[in-house]
């Protein structure tokens, strides 16, 4: 079961709690019998599964007892939906915190596992990541195995714009990675990302290569990287690995399609070495960091806040002196066009709309109607109609487009057909599609004189979880 229809299911199993006419223990028996069919579903152990119904019952019944439900079904409901969602968290959670790349420090990363699990595609993933978030990142191509690897790494570090190292004659890996590393460390790389060979299964020459290599470049952590495909059996790959290379994380690619990501996540903790992130597709944004808490909230559609903030972090990150201008705007309700079509250009980087629009808490999931190409494109079309107006309208409030009263300036009596024809036939639209943008701005706009107010629209946004 995908990881989408797994919280649909426990959501489910919530409502139907809501509408039983007296919480008791069946209802909580009923419930926790579809929470654990939909968890063995998307492939968690059956012990796990076990061992999260019981713990849950003894919570409740616990609960119960010290009369923490007042007698109320509704405090009862409560109490049964937080210790499952409790339970849930811990059922992800190996309790170890991952390493974090340093600022001004050469971080090395050293990617491993068997090929065809998404590796070189994860590494740009990663530096595309890290690079965003200010940390000047780069990739060492040190698959020699595979044909074709360097050109793979080549390719995709080129339209992610990641510089890279690698080499079509060299054919020690452990020499290429040394050199790799040695060069970009001499460059002042802050996160240098060495992705080596995998194999189709686990043999004891790439083992040994991973060692030499991992001798060689010192890494400051080892990532792991696994397909979600294999559900469970993530637990045996994980432990034959770790054997070998001490990695310190691990990433579950491929959980987009995959019916047993839940099972590869879950397995996954239960070797106590944290998730650092999930692959969820093929593109280079498809990297959502992980973290236990989060991931649960938005498994069940209760927003991931933290996600959310994250991807606005980058965004600061990436040009820090900018954001804050623009977050004192925002505050102040000051924004103009320009600032709020830099807005957009921000958030169309950050990658699938629809997947930010999933992190906001209380937005309705189909607040971003359409599939993300639709959105997108309709998005583009909106800056294509900000670059044809002029410099002082994009500095403005809107205000040049609409005709005020001769007498009172502040009482608007029509629009500036003038300019808006002028605007519409630069961008090649139609008057109607440069109102709407318009009026998409005022929205916007409006919005942030609401939730700014003196604490900031941020931190109004916090608040709003
Ligand atoms: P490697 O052999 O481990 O380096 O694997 P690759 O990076 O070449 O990836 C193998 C295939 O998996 C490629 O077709 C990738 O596009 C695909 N892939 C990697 N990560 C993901 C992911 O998160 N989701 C999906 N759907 N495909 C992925």
């Amino acid at each position: 079961m995908v990881l989408a229809d797994l919280g649909r299911r426990i959501n489910g199993a919530f409502a139907q709690l809501s509408r039983v006419p007296v919480i008791d223990d069946k209802a909580l028996d009923a419930l926790l019998k579809e929470v654990a069919s939909a968890l063995l579903e998307s492939d968690v152990n059956v012990k796990l599964v076990a061992n999260l119904r019981s713990k849950v019952k003894a919570k409740v019944k616990a609960a119960i007892e010290s009369g923490a439900d007042k007698g109320k079904d509704i405090n009862r409901k409560n109490i049964i939906q937080k210790a499952i969602f409790d339970e849930l968290v811990l059922l992800v959670d190996p309790g170890v915190e991952p390493y974090k790349p340093k600022k001004n420090h050469p971080n090395v990363i050293m990617a491993v596992g068997l090929q065809g699990n998404g590796k070189t595609t994860t590494c740009t993933k990663l530096a595309v990541y890290w690079q965003k978030r200010g940390l000047k990142s780069c990739i060492v191509c040190a698959d020699t195995f595979r044909a074709g690897a360097f050109d793979q790494t080549r390719q995709s570090a080129t339209k992610a714009k990641i510089p890279y190292f690698g080499s079509y004659t060299e054919t020690d890996p452990v020499s290429i990675a040394a050199q790799g590393v040695m060069k970009f460390k001499k460059e002042k790389f802050e996160v240098i990302i060495v992705d080596t060979s995998g194999r189709h299964k686990q043999e004891s020459e790439l083992f040994q290569e991973m060692v030499q290599i991992g001798e060689a470049v010192k890494p400051d952590m080892t990532v792991l990287v696994l397909d979600a495909s294999i559900g469970q059996a993530a637990e045996a790959q994980a432990k034959a690995f770790k054997e070998s290379a001490d990695f310190g994380a691990i990433i579950v690619t491929k959980m987009d399609g995959h019916a047993k990501g839940g099972g590869a996540i879950s397995a996954v903790a239960a070797t106590k070495t944290p998730i650092i992130f999930l692959g969820v597709g093929e593109h280079l944004y498809d990297l959502d960091k992980f973290s236990p808490e989060p991931f649960i909230s938005k498994l069940l559609g209760m927003g991931d806040i933290q996600g959310f903030m994250d991807h606005m972090q980058s965004i600061t990150l990436a040009n820090p002196e900018k954001q804050k201008e623009m977050q004192k705007k925002l505050g102040e309700g000051k924004l103009s066009i320009r600032d709020w079509k830099e807005q957009i250009s921000n958030v169309m980087s950050m990658g699938p709309l629809s997947k930010i629009a999933s992190m906001i808490p209380g937005l309705p999931q189909g607040m971003v109607e359409g599939s993300d190409e639709e959105t997108s494109s309709r998005m583009k079309r909106m800056m294509i109609i900000c670059d044809s107006m002029t410099e002082t309208e994009l500095d403005s409030d809107g205000s040049p487009f609409i005709v005020y009263d001769a007498k009172d300036k502040n009482k608007p009596v029509g629009v500036n057909m003038k300019a808006l024809l002028r605007v519409a036939k630069g961008s090649g639209c139609h008057v109607r599609e440069v109102e709407e943008v318009l009026c998409q701005y005022r929205m916007m706009s409006n919005m942030a004189k609401t939730v700014g107010g003196k604490n900031g629209f941020m931190q109004n946004l916090q608040k709003m979880q």
